[in-house]
């Protein structure tokens, strides 16, 4: 029976800034608060998996190679952190790639579900007792059509979803928000705000309006 839990996260945007197209591993920043959550959810007994759409190779922009070499450099200095990452998984494709084997509709590229179905056999991971935080709405279909609790981590550019399939189960004002709200919920962290929503998801109001309603 598998027990084990993740903690799946998005790479760009969500475990580092986001930037277009990063190549080398100094492209890829680290928000600086978010160690000790990561290793707290880890030594809480949650696999800390990254889950990340790198069409990039598809468009010949990098290769698997420099890819290696940012996950490796970016898997070290998370371990100096005190945070060990248990998988990286990527979808190489895009159906408008230059390279003609990956320029493919593939079943991995999120919203699909692939990588999360691949790194929870690869792992023996429990999806259902799982969490996936990525900072858009195509991490947040991919982690519910999967059977995970969603975080979208609003980096401003998501409109309301649609469905849902495309609601998260808490949004959060950042990552590290985001990693306390899972903790919090499995009751390894301290209460937290858990009402967050992104400015353009509330109702017509004004700034103002939207202050006074905060502060009720
Ligand atoms: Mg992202
Ligand atoms: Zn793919």
């Amino acid at each position: 029976m598998t027990t084990t839990p993740a903690v799946f996260l998005d790479r760009d945007g969500t475990l580092v800034e986001p930037r277009h197209y990063p190549t080398r591993p100094e492209d890829l920043i680290l928000y600086p608060t978010i160690a000790p959550h990561l290793q707290q959810l880890r030594q809480d007994g949650f696999r800390l998996v990254v889950i990340t759409n790198q069409s990039g190779i598809a468009r010949g922009l990098f290769s698997e190679d420099d890819l290696t070499r940012m996950h490796d450099d970016l898997r070290l200095r998370l371990r100096r952190l005190g945070v060990e990452i248990d998988g990286f998984f990527h979808c190489p494709h895009h159906p408008e790639g230059v390279i003609p084997e990956l320029a493919i509709a593939c079943y991995c590229r999120k919203p699909e579900p692939g990588l999360l179905l691949a790194a929870a056999t690869a792992l023996d991971l429990d999806l259902t007792r799982s969490w996936f935080i990525g900072d858009i709405l195509n991490d947040v279909e991919a982690g519910n059509r999967t059977g995970c609790r969603t975080v979208l981590v609003d980096l401003g550019t998501e409109s309301p979803p649609e469905s849902p399939s495309r609601t998260p189960h808490y949004v959060a004002r950042d990552t590290e928000h985001a990693l306390r709200i899972v903790r919090a919920v499995e009751r390894r962290g301290p209460a937290v705000d858990t009402s967050y929503l992104p400015s353009s998801w509330l109702p017509n109001q004004t700034a103002g309006e939207r202050l006074v309603g905060r502060s009720a």
